[in-house]
């Protein structure tokens, strides 16, 4: 408690152990802002056993191999795994996984039924490729829960995964939820099976990210109308009675 309200107050110390596993304020918002399309990906993780209150903390990104097989060779070789024991992991990764890692996962997972596993994502890997569509059905459907970053996660990684500078602890980068809600938007169309509405172009003398959405009908019968308006994009036909 102490630590963490100093902590708020100057920032990690240099002492502070939690410093192995922050990145730096740049690195963060080169990695997780949703309009940014850099290669590598990164992961934050948490891990909790059984009741116990204690978190583990660590952070990955990728090699010669993505974040995702990283963390499952490190847990696998690092734990002695004991299947009586209750696992939860939460994973803030950067890209959603593709579709070898999201293979992967469920054979880790299908190895160990007392972990469960949430993942939240800042973007969607090549999100209209049907392979990594049908890796992240397969997730879902095997019991992992994947959902898209929202500012809470933003704000939480931040305080938890970064070396923010001094009297910062509030001041995690703020995008506009828009981009999020559009993410959140062509999730729900991978869950249901549709086609992606969610294009997204890169203007690349300019280095600017355009999202625009392209719905179809089946879109609009498919996907809860509070989805479809959250995005403030679409007005749904009105009913006149
Ligand atoms: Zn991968």
């Amino acid at each position: 408690m102490l630590r963490s309200a100093i902590a708020g107050l100057y920032g990690p110390s240099a002492d502070d152990p939690t410093l192995r596993r922050r990145i730096e304020p740049w690195e963060f918002e080169m990695f997780f802002d949703p309009k940014e399309l850099r290669k590598e990906a990164c992961l934050f993780y948490e891990i909790k056993w059984g009741t116990s209150h204690r978190i583990w903390r660590n952070s990955g990104k990728n090699t010669s191999k993505h974040v995702e097989l990283n963390f499952i060779e490190k847990f696998t070789s690092e734990r002695h795994f004991s299947s009586s024991i209750s696992c939860s992991i939460i994973w803030f990764l950067s890209w959603s996984p593709c579709w070898e890692c999201s293979k992967a996962i469920r054979e880790f997972l299908s190895q160990r039924p007392s972990v469960t596993l949430v993942i939240y994502v800042a973007r969607l890997y090549w999100h209209m490729d049907q392979q990594n569509r049908q890796g992240l059905r397969d997730l879902i459907n095997s019991g992992v829960t994947i959902q898209i970053m929202r500012p809470s996660e933003y704000d939480h990684c931040w305080r938890n995964f970064v070396n923010y500078p001094p009297g910062k602890e509030a001041h995690w980068p703020r995008y506009p939820p828009l981009w999020m809600k559009l993410y959140a938007l062509e999730l729900h169309c991978i869950i249901l099976s549709l086609p992606p509405c969610l294009i997204i172009s890169r203007r690349s003398q300019k280095q600017l990210t355009l999202f625009r959405l392209a719905l179809q009908n089946c879109h609009y019968q498919m996907i809860p109308p509070h989805i479809l308006l959250a995005t403030g994009l679409i007005q749904l036909p009105m009913t006149w009675r």
